[in-house]
Formats: structure tokens, C-alpha cells, sequence
């Protein structure tokens, strides 16, 4: 494939680094903050239509630069309101991206790598292998087109997207840089201006990942745990040989301690006779008992040729009611948008095959 595009894609940056693209171009700072709102707030992509700048400027601007968005190659609505986007980039490789409106919120989930390295093996996206990382500007792209799509950079438009999760494909923390000017763009108020509480960074556990982001963009941390003990840990996700248990949940607590008043979501799947008994729910409540948490317990959902079956009602039930009995708070998550391929672990997008000839659509489910 040839290069077409060698102008600087203004959706890469965030508020830093669109001053200094500014005053790189002998523009002053404060201009940045004007393109900013164009783009974020009011979904603006024409640079030649920003009339707040300069027409000499604006011309000058469309010299170096433009707004390249993804292209939406599927929108599917689920029976129950979610809805998915299958968004493919300038190189072919496609990533999806997931709104799930709740009656006090609507949550997107975003993806941050094209595929994953960390091989978990309950996990769809697993099983693409890993493609790449995502720029800034193809991660904040899924929270404009899901914007745009729900009418919210209109005049007087309720804010649909009131949270977002770094839950899609992908590891996070495994691409910081891009994720973290992405996340900054969230919180930003010249952008989407969600409050830290409303941006959630789930890992796998990359311990110096979240020691720098509590340092750098301390959004609210989930940690996909998953198992009590390294050896079940080991086998589910593969990243715990490096990253065990124990140092992993000092992690945790340093994250909580680090100045701002904030609790660590445990993410835990439940997996029929793998995880889910009730000694385990007991050894998970004496874990995290010393650190500010809450529980949310994710139903396996279950994709072709998977080992593993989804606990049953009564092993959840069970399983919350000894985490509850131990003063543990426990959310259990509803799974949502699974007629179309949408709930946890079923993200598999479309990737372009090795040779770069054709586009294979790799389907999670019901293939
Ligand atoms: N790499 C990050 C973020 C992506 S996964 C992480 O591991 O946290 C987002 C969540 O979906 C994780 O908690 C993951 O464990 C969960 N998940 C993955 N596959 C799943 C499946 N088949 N059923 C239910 N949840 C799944």
C-alpha cells in the first residue's frame, strides 16, 4: 500500500502536544485549545469551517495538517440497546469498539492495541495474536465516531457517553504513551471533560505501567485477577509468571495510597469448576480485604472452541454471598450485547491477513 497521507493527523494530540504543534508553526498556544473544542466538543473535522481562526490561518493549518478518521465499517445495534462499531484504520487493520447504555449511564468501551500479546486463555482476542499498538488518535477516533453516531456534539445534546473503559482489545498498559494522551484528551475540559472517576484503565497487571500511571493520569484501576493462588493465575493469564500475585496487589495498594482518594476494581471471571468455589471466594475476600476495592464478577462468555463453560446462577450466587458475608463489595456484571459479538472477551475485529492481500473477518462467535 502506498503512503497517501503525510500531513500531521491533529487527532494525535492532546492538549500539550497541540501547543507545541502550534508553536512549532509559529502559532500561538491558545489556538490549540480553539481546534481542541472544534474537534472534541463540537465534532468538527473541517479545518476549512473552524471560524473562530483566522482564514490565512486556516489555510496555513490545511497545508500541514487535517483530521483523519477511521472508517465505520459496521454499526450493529444489539436487543438490548448496545451497540458496536467495527472501525477499520488507514493500514486495513480493523478494531471494534462497544456502548452499553445503562439507565444512569452510558459506558464505551475502547480498545488500545489491534489484537493482544498476553495470550489469556479464556480470552477471543487471545487468539488473533497481536497486531499492533493504537495511536492517540485511532484510540480517541472510537470516542468520536461513538460521539458522532449518538448525536452528542449537537446543539443541547444530552452527554451520552458518560463514562469510558480501556476494556476492548488490548493491553493498556503495554501502550502507555498513546493511551495516556488519549485518556488525557477524555478528561480533558477543551475536550470530553469526563472526571477521573469516569475513565476506568482495566489491566491484566503490568506492574510498572500502574505505578507510572498513578504518577502520570490517575483515572479509576481495575485489575483483571481472575484466580487466588499464581498457579491457576499462571495458566489463565500467562502475564502473572512475571507479574505474581503478591506483587501485584502491593501494587494495588500503592495505586489507592498514591494521594487522591480512589478504590481498585477487581475484575473476576467466573469460570464453572475452575474458579468459582466457595473456598475461593474466602481466600479472594482475605486478599483484598486491606485495600479499598470492589469486586466485579464477570460471567465467562463462552466463544467456539473454548475450554472453559460459564459458572452456573448458583456458583455466582454463592460465590457473592461469601464475598458479601466477608465484607467485600461485589458487582456482578450483566453480559450485554451478545447477539452481536459485543460482550467481554468477545472482541475479535478484522485483522489483514500476513500477506496484505486480502481482509479476513476474524468472528468470535458463531462462525
Ligand atoms: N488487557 C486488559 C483489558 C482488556 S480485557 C485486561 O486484561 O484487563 C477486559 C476484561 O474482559 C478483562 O477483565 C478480561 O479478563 C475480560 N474478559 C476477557 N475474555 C473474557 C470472556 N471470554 N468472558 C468474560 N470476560 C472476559
Amino acid at each position: 500500500m502506498t503512503k497517501t497521507h503525510q500531513k500531521q493527523n491533529l487527532l494525535d494530540f492532546d492538549l500539550d502536544g497541540m501547543k507545541a504543534f502550534f508553536s512549532e508553526n509559529g502559532e500561538k498556544g491558545f489556538r490549540a485549545v480553539q481546534v481542541l473544542k472544534w474537534i472534541h466538543q463540537r465534532g468538527m473535522i473541517d479545518i476549512s469551517q473552524m471560524n473562530d481562526l483566522s482564514k490565512v490561518l486556516r489555510e496555513k493549518l490545511q497545508e500541514v495538517a487535517e483530521i483523519r478518521m477511521p472508517e465505520v465499517v459496521i454499526d450493529q445495534l444489539s436487543n438490548d440497546g448496545t451497540r458496536k462499531w467495527l472501525l477499520r484504520m488507514e493500514d486495513g487493520n480493523c478494531i471494534e469498539t462497544v456502548f452499553i447504555p445503562q439507565k444512569d449511564r452510558g459506558t464505551l468501551c475502547v480498545s488500545s492495541q489491534v489484537g493482544c500479546i498476553l495470550n489469556c486463555s479464556f480470552c477471543s482476542t487471545a487468539k488473533q495474536g497481536f497486531n499492533r499498538n493504537l495511536s492517540t488518535g485511532e484510540i480517541i477516533a472510537q470516542l468520536w465516531v461513538a460521539a458522532k453516531t449518538l448525536g452528542q456534539f449537537e446543539e443541547g445534546a444530552d452527554r451520552m457517553i458518560s463514562n469510558v473503559v480501556m476494556m476492548g482489545m488490548g493491553e493498556p498498559l503495554l501502550n502507555f504513551d498513546a493511551v495516556v494522551a488519549a485518556m488525557k484528551l477524555m478528561l480533558d475540559d477543551n475536550a470530553f471533560g469526563l472526571s477521573k472517576r469516569r475513565v476506568t484503565l482495566s489491566t491484566a497487571g503490568v506492574i510498572p505501567g500502574m505505578d507510572r500511571l498513578s504518577e502520570e493520569c490517575g483515572v479509576a484501576m481495575a485489575v483483571s485477577l481472575h484466580a487466588t493462588n499464581d498457579e491457576l493465575r499462571n495458566e489463565l493469564v500467562p502475564l502473572n509468571k512475571k507479574y505474581p500475585i503478591k506483587d501485584l496487589l502491593e501494587a494495588c495498594r500503592r495505586y489507592v495510597n498514591n494521594g487522591l482518594k480512589r478504590h481498585i476494581t477487581f475484575e473476576y471471571i467466573m469460570i464453572k469448576d475452575v474458579n468459582d468455589s466457595v473456598a475461593e471466594a474466602k481466600k479472594l475476600g482475605r486478599m483484598i480485604k486491606n485495600i479499598p476495592s470492589k469486586v466485579n464478577l464477570i460471567p465467562f462468555n463462552p466463544y467456539p472452541n473454548t475450554e472453559y463453560e460459564p459458572s452456573s446462577q448458583q456458583a455466582i450466587d454463592l460465590f457473592v454471598k461469601t464475598l458479601v458475608d466477608n465484607g467485600i463489595i461485589v458487582v456482578t456484571r450483566r453480559t450485554r450485547g451478545e447477539d452481536i459479538d459485543a460482550a467481554c472477551g468477545q472482541l475479535a475485529g478484522k485483522v489483514q491477513d500476513k500477506t496484505r492481500r486480502s481482509l479476513r473477518y476474524i468472528k468470535a462467535v458463531g462462525e
